[in-house]
Order: structure tokens, then sequence, then C-alpha cells
């Protein structure tokens, strides 16, 4: 099993957003459902009381007002940070409007069963928390504890210490399984999906990528007008097979590679299209800006050793049109196409 500890920066962060992500419907229906069962503890009041208990209605109920707010952040917002705390917030007030009905009971010594089954609710409403997170909540059962003893007087506050600690040590232990458990799945996931979406050869993307690069254009690119797409085809490419043998042609095609990747920037995507040639999407990249980028790509191959024999490449630079990614693609293709037609080795902006 891995460990999810060692973890750093945005890398830490994308994994507690996946995981939250991932139990956020379990962490929902917890929070609701714990929420309610907490109310129906007023029966048992009442059971005790041998009548209807109004004096904890009031504290027994009150939890749906943290509920109802929970539930409407809930519906907006999936930032880990804040669900997580609100997710353990909620396990509080439930315990906190326990120990409100708590005060008013002639007989406070069920108060320890009543606490056992606050561990189990603090264990549910972690499964979607940072691991560090819910160990601290849990820990914050026994404070709730001893601060309510000041005024509950607990006659088995022993009791609730001596069940609650094995109880409490179990459920951090699970939780820290559990954690681990996903973080296999997480890593896994990841290599599975990069290993699909990337070409072994060159070490850029394959088209498998591009579908998941245009669900995100709407909603990631800051500038939609400004995404601009370039496409490069290797000159004669054919004859470097025919003349060095494939195992060359595949070091050329690595070097063309890693060529464009040197002339662009991280947040380009660069795919390999088909067999020697490349699409490169540039976000926030006006056409003029893309054109550049082509023309330094260009030089840059034709002078770049690749212990095989000199090449050069042709370029067609087009702009997405904001609607269709089909046809900025179509447009660096024929852009392409001219500047093959016009005598390779050169940039066409569509
Ligand atoms: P043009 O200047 O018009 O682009 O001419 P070209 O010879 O580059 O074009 P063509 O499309 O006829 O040839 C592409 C060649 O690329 C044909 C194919 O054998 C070769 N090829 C495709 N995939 C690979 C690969 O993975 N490795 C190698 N070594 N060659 C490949
Ligand atoms: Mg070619
Ligand atoms: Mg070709």
């Amino acid at each position: 099993m891995n460990t999810y500890l060692k973890l750093k920066g945005d890398e830490k962060k994308n994994f507690l957003q996946s995981k939250f992500l991932y139990y956020r419907k379990f962490n929902t229906y917890v929070v609701f459902f714990a929420s309610l069962a907490s109310i129906t503890y007023f029966i048992s009041d009442c059971q005790l009381f041998g009548r209807f208990a109004w004096e904890t209605l009031f504290q027994r109920t009150f939890i749906l007002v943290p509920l109802i707010a929970f539930l409407i952040v809930n519906a907006k917002c999936t930032n880990y940070v804040i669900m997580s705390i609100f997710s353990q917030f909620m396990a509080h007030m439930m315990m906190w409007c326990t120990i409100g009905a708590i005060y008013y009971l002639p007989d406070k010594t069920h108060a320890s069963e009543g606490f056992i089954i606050m561990h189990i609710v603090f264990m549910a409403c972690t499964f979607a928390s940072p691991f560090w997170l819910s160990t601290i909540s849990h820990c914050g059962v026994f404070l709730n504890i001893i601060i309510s003893h000041q005024f509950n007087h607990y006659e088995n506050i022993d009791l609730m210490f001596s069940l609650g600690l094995p109880c409490m040590i179990g459920i951090i232990a699970t939780n820290y399984v559990m954690c681990g458990v996903y973080y296999d799945t997480y890593t896994t996931k990841h290599q599975l999906e990069d290993s699909l979406v990337m070409d072994p050869l060159t070490k850029v993307y394959n088209r498998h990528k591009l579908p998941s690069i245009v669900s995100g254009w709407k909603f990631n690119f800051e500038n939609i007008d400004s995404i601009s797409v370039l496409m490069a085809d290797i000159d004669f490419f054919k004859n470097i097979n025919d003349t060095y043998g494939h195992d060359k042609g595949d070091q050329v095609l690595a070097t063309v590679a890693a060529v464009i990747k040197s002339c662009t920037r991280s947040n380009d995507y660069i795919i390999r299209w088909g067999g020697e040639e490349f699409v490169v999407i540039m976000p926030s990249c006006p056409i003029e800006q893309a054109v550049n980028v082509a023309e330094r790509i260009r030089e840059k191959v034709a002078v770049t050793d690749n212990d095989v024999c000199p090449v050069t490449i042709s370029l067609g630079v087009a702009k997405y049109d904001g609607v269709n990614y089909e046809n900025a693609i179509t447009d660096a293709d024929k852009a392409l196409y001219e500047a093959k037609e016009s005598g390779r080795n050169r940039v066409v902006c569509a």
C-alpha cells in the first residue's frame, strides 16, 4: 500500500479533492441521516422522562438549522476544504445537540452509550475528509465530553473514556487504511489514464487525449477567443524510413517531438496526430503569437541534430472559432497542406 501522507503541494490538493468528490454523495447522506437520527433520540428522552420530554425538544431539533445550511452549501460547493470542515462541524453539532439534551435528562448514565454512537458518526463523516482533519476532529469528541462534564457532571465519565478510546483508535487506524486504499486506486487510475493518452515513442499525447482537452475548452481556458491550433508534419519522412530504416525514422520522430516540446509552454497540449504529424493546442495564445511559435519550431527542427539526417517540417496554424474544435483542426490541416504545396519547410496561417 502506498502512503499518501508524503504528497505535497498541488499533488496533495488534487488527491484530497478527488477523494472528496469520490465520497461526496456518501458524505451528504451520512450528514443528512445522522442529523435526522440524532433527532430521533428524542424518543429515548421521552422514555426516560416517562412523558413528552418538552425540555429536550429544542436541543434535539436544533440540528435542523445547521443541517439546512449544510445542504444549501453542499448543493453548490465542491471544494474539499470547505465541505470537509463543514461535515466535521456537523458531527460536532450533533454531539453538542445531544449534550444540550443530556443536561435536562433525569438519568445521565446512558450518555456513555450515546457517545459511543457518536464515534461511529464521526467515523462515517470522515470518509471524505483529509486524514489529519478527521483525526483531529475525532479527538474533539473527548474534548466535548470534558467540557460538557463541567455542567453535565456525568456519573460514568471514566467509562466514556475507557470505552471510547479503543473505539477511536480503531476508527483512526481504519481511516488510515481506507485512505491508503483510495490512494492506491487513485494512482492506478491515473497511471492507466496516462498510458491510454500518451504516445510511448514521442512521450507526447495521442488522439485519445483530445476529448478531455476539448471538454475543458469551454470551462478551463480564461480566454476562449485566443486558442490557436497548430498542425505540423515532417517533410519527406517516408524517404528517411526508406533510406535509414524505421528505427532511425523513430529516432527522428522522437527528436522532432522533443523540439516541439522545447518551443511550447507547459500548458500547451502536444498531440501525435498520426504517423509523423503533430497537433499543438495553445490556450491563451492569439494566432499571431502561434505563428511565431510555429516559425520557431520550424527553424529549430531544421538545425537540430537528430543523429540521422537533416529534416524539415511544414506547419499550418489556425484559430479556434469558439464553436467547433473540428473546424480548427481542419483549418490547420488545410494550411499545412498549403505549406506542403508551396514548397515545404514553411508555416502557413489559415
Ligand atoms: P510529406 O512531405 O508530403 O509529408 O511526405 P512524407 O513522406 O512525410 O509523407 P507520407 O505521409 O507519405 O509518409 C509518412 C510516413 O511516415 C509513412 C510511414 O511509413 C511513416 N510512419 C508513420 N508512423 C511511423 C512510425 O511510428 N515510425 C516510423 N519510423 N515511421 C512512421
Ligand atoms: Mg510528412
Ligand atoms: Mg503525413
